[in-house]
């Protein structure tokens, strides 16, 4: 039953808690936010903001004693204390069951095994002395994907090594190594859930990657795949958000291979870059998906209104400080595009400072868009 009377804990404030602070301001919802800058983009739009670290034990636990249902907008986050509040009777969603898993990428890579979930093969090692007499040994050869088990994230974790040299690069932490996949095409596919059981699936969406920073740089939507590989993309995203079990809205990230295979290689439990288009281009966006989700309200319509192809804004390579948008009096006045500003203070290099969607019925000219805007638009600093 629909109340705004419930409040709601975010933990989290960055650019995606802002992004459903929109939508609960708009639904006349008490929203309070937990992070440990008061200056972070979600501060000025809750209702009430509390400073503090996300993985403190003490410091989750006193924050969720003020809300009926704690979320999350990112995964690093102190899962005791969601235990905690999950057993004194609080809604926890996503679970802290869940959030467990994903946070560590050998207990994931472990959970698709255990649940024939398609994704690539994979070992895991407690450090960088072990990798390398698993290479000695001829238990491991070049190439192979590294990745550390935790705290990773927009790639930073994730390294391509492809022989002695750069396996001087990898972090002495326990990691997986994963076999490389010939990649024809990366998706991402949002599956929707509430308490009461109805589970939505949105149509996929196609990611593409900047090659030097490995972060994601366009979302196409829809993906631009075959019709069979879409129902089949479908079928398996909501596999995997049934197999977790997850109350909320859950962003299946899936390889296509060029045998046309699909492997998921990793899962977030909340709103997710690939379906900020959604504000725009779906009768209901991400956002507000989330919030009917873990209130467990009917859930929207998961249709595209018009296509659509969404671009980062992100800090240029060389700056750092203050920071000033450059040029973008010339790209906002073309029909179709939607800008977002995160109202992050400073920038660094590849920090993610924004995005723009693009709408338009003919995709193509929508992705010209989107690169003449990545071209034009450019985030620096004062200094
Ligand atoms: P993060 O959690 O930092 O986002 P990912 O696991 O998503 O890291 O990996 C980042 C990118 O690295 C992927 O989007 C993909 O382009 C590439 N990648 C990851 N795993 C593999 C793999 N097994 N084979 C080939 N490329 C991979």
């Amino acid at each position: 039953m629909f109340t705004e009377k419930k409040v709601i804990g975010i933990l989290g404030g960055g650019q995606l808690g802002k992004m459903v602070l929109d939508v609960s301001n708009k639904w006349g919802l008490d929203v309070f936010v937990l992070d440990p800058d008061k200056n972070c983009p979600s501060s000025k739009l809750c209702k009430k903001f509390f400073k503090g670290n996300l993985m403190d034990y003490e410091t989750v636990i006193e924050f969720g004693k003020y809300a009926d249902i704690i979320t999350i907008e990112i995964e690093n986050v102190n899962v005791e204390a969601l235990r905690y509040l999950e057993s004194q009777g609080k809604k926890v969603f996503p679970q802290a069951r869940v959030i467990e898993i994903i946070q560590d990428k050998s207990i994931q890579k472990k959970f698709y095994q255990n649940n024939q979930i398609p994704s690539s093969s994979y070992k895991v090692f407690n450090g960088s002395d072990e990798v390398k007499k698993g290479i000695s040994l001829g238990e491991l050869s070049f190439p192979f994907i590294w990745k550390a088990s935790k705290l990773g994230y927009d790639g930073y974790g994730v390294k391509r090594i492809t022989d002695n040299k750069s396996l001087e690069e990898i972090n002495n932490c326990h990691c997986i190594i994963e076999e490389i996949v010939e990649i024809k095409k990366e998706v991402s596919v949002m599956v929707g859930s509430r308490e009461s059981g109805e589970r939505v699936v949105y149509p996929p969406v196609e990611m593409e990657f900047n090659k030097e920073s490995n972060q994601v740089e366009y979302i196409l939507s829809p993906a631009q795949i075959d019709n069979d590989i879409k129902i089949e993309a479908e079928e398996l995203a909501l596999r995997v958000s049934e197999k977790f079990n997850i109350i909320g809205i859950i962003a299946v990230e899936m390889f296509l291979t060029d045998e046309d295979h699909l492997l998921v290689n990793e899962v977030a439990p909340r709103p997710h870059n690939s379906y900020h288009f959604s504000i725009e281009g779906s009768y209901t966006s991400q956002f507000e998906q989330f919030i009917r989700s873990i209130m467990d309200l009917p859930l929207g319509s998961t249709k595209i209104l018009e296509n659509s192809v969404m671009v980062n804004l992100v800090g240029n390579k060389n700056s750092n400080g203050e920071v000033v948008y450059k040029n973008f009096d010339q790209i906002i006045g073309i029909e179709g595009v939607n800008p977002h500003i995160y109202g992050k203070f400073e920038t660094r290099p590849n920090r993610k400072m924004g995005h723009i969607t693009v709408i338009n019925k003919d995709i193509d000219r929508a992705k010209k868009i989107a690169k003449e805007i990545r071209d034009t638009i450019i985030i620096t600093s004062k200094k």
